[in-house]
This record gives C-alpha cells, sequence and structure tokens, in this order.
C-alpha cells in the first residue's frame, strides 16, 4: 500500500526519529540506543499495514479487544513481522488473552495479572518478556503502575513466575510534573531493581511530547503516538 497516507506516515516517522537521534546525540548515547514503539491504539489496522510497508516492527496497543481485532485484519506475513507491546491498563480477566497475541507486556502494575499472562504465554509455547509499569505520580491519576515502594516485592513475584521475563520498567510521566525529574526517578528505580535483578535493564519512558528528557534520563524504550499518526481518532 502506497497512498498519500502512507507518504505522510512515513515523512512524520523520519522526523521523529530525527528528534531521537538528536536527543542521543545529545545525550552522548549512540544514535539507536533508544527503541522506538509506534502506539497506533485508536488508528485502524490499515495504518498498521502503511507502517509496516516502511520499515515499522514494533508497535504498541492499550485495550485489549481493540489490538487483537487490529492484529487479526492484518495479512499474516505482515502480522509475523511485527513486535506487539501491550501498553494498556490489564484487566485480569483478558490477561491470559492479552499473552496470546501481544510479544511484549510493559503494563504489569499487579501480582494478580502474573498467573494469567504467564499460562497465555506458556499456551503460545513462549516466554513472554514483561516490563512493570510504575506509578511516578503516587497519587493515582487513573494511568495504572505500582507505586515505588511494592515495586521490589511485585519484581520478585515476576522474576520468579515461570513463562514471564523480567526486562524492566516502564513509566509515564505524572501531569503537572518535571517530566525530566519524573524519569531520573525512573533511572533510580531501575538502577535499584537491576541489582537484584540483572536482566531486568529496560526502561520504556517517553512520548510524542517528552521524549527528548526520557532519551537524556536513559530510555530504552520510546513509545510515540500521536507524533507520528496525528491526533487520536475519538475513543468509542
Ligand atoms: C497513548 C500512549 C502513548 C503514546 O502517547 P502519545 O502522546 O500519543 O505519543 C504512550 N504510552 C502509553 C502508555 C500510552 O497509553
Amino acid at each position: 500500500m502506497s497512498d498519500a497516507r502512507t507518504e505522510e506516515l512515513a515523512g512524520a516517522l523520519d522526523a521523529v526519529r530525527e528528534r531521537i537521534a538528536a536527543a542521543c546525540d545529545a545525550a552522548g548515547r549512540p544514535a539507536g540506543d533508544a527503541h522506538l514503539v509506534v502506539v497506533t491504539k485508536y488508528f485502524p489496522a490499515a495504518d498498521v499495514q502503511r507502517l509496516a510497508d516502511v520499515g515499522v516492527v514494533d508497535i504498541g496497543e492499550s485495550r485489549d479487544q481493540e489490538a487483537a481485532a487490529k492484529l487479526a485484519e492484518l495479512a499474516p506475513d505482515v502480522r509475523e513481522r511485527l513486535r506487539v507491546h501491550f501498553i494498556g491498563q490489564i484487566q485480569s480477566n483478558k490477561a491470559r488473552h492479552i499473552a496470546a497475541y501481544a510479544d511484549v507486556v510493559q503494563s504489569v502494575d499487579r501480582a494478580k495479572v502474573l498467573a494469567p499472562l504467564a499460562r497465555g504465554a506458556l499456551e503460545r509455547g513462549r516466554v513472554l518478556p514483561v516490563f512493570l509499569q510504575v506509578d511516578l505520580a503516587g497519587d493515582d491519576e487513573g494511568r495504572g503502575g505500582v507505586l515505588p515502594a511494592q515495586l521490589p516485592a511485585l519484581a520478585d513475584a515476576t522474576a520468579t513466575t515461570e513463562g514471564l521475563e523480567l526486562v524492566g520498567l516502564m513509566a509515564v510521566a505524572p501531569l503537572h510534573v518535571d517530566p525530566a525529574a519524573a524519569f531520573d526517578r525512573l533511572a533510580v528505580l531501575s538502577q535499584r531493581l537491576h541489582e537484584d535483578h540483572p536482566g531486568a535493564t529496560l526502561i520504556s519512558a517517553g512520548m510524542s511530547g517528552d521524549l527528548e528528557q526520557a532519551v537524556a534520563a536513559g530510555a530504552t524504550h520510546l513509545r510515540v503516538g500521536s507524533a507520528i499518526l496525528g491526533v487520536r481518532p475519538a475513543r468509542r
């Protein structure tokens, strides 16, 4: 598929990649050190297809039903080339289903979802990489996340669950807080996690509006939606 929308997406993708490269450069990090996940939530399968056509591999989705339906619309060879990151809140009764299609889950924030995620992964014959989502606001803005004080226990529970692999931390910068300060806090939490869990080295932070601050704080994964796809359609 190559149409005006494909060109629009390719142009926006280039601009975001340039922002990431400049931020890596400014932080003294090698280019390509921060991995781009294109957040396609609320956008149709046709846009995922267009992104795949221009070389995108990592996409992020945040709603179970929407994600599953969208992936089912893609041709199998296109689907196979994608790495799908689930980044939304996980209802425990949906966790097993999410693990049936997600290649990475970034939003684990409580122990209750571990067993069903693991079951879904094992049924699919694979180990599921998971990030723990941290609540940096600590005041329940409704964005989810485990409080920093409860992080070590959740990390231990994740690491000891067969079928899951603890790979790192994810966070969304709280509203009304300097994202640089929030991401620095996340980096400290990541360092501590790393001491107990040497394999958990990844940091998913930074979105369209604050990816530069995230790169400066050491993010390895950036989740960018609107800067590439445009303003999200209203959710139904
Ligand atoms: C929607 C979403 C993003 C992308 O946000 P943009 O501001 O559109 O780049 C990133 N992370 C999470 C968890 C999201 O829900």
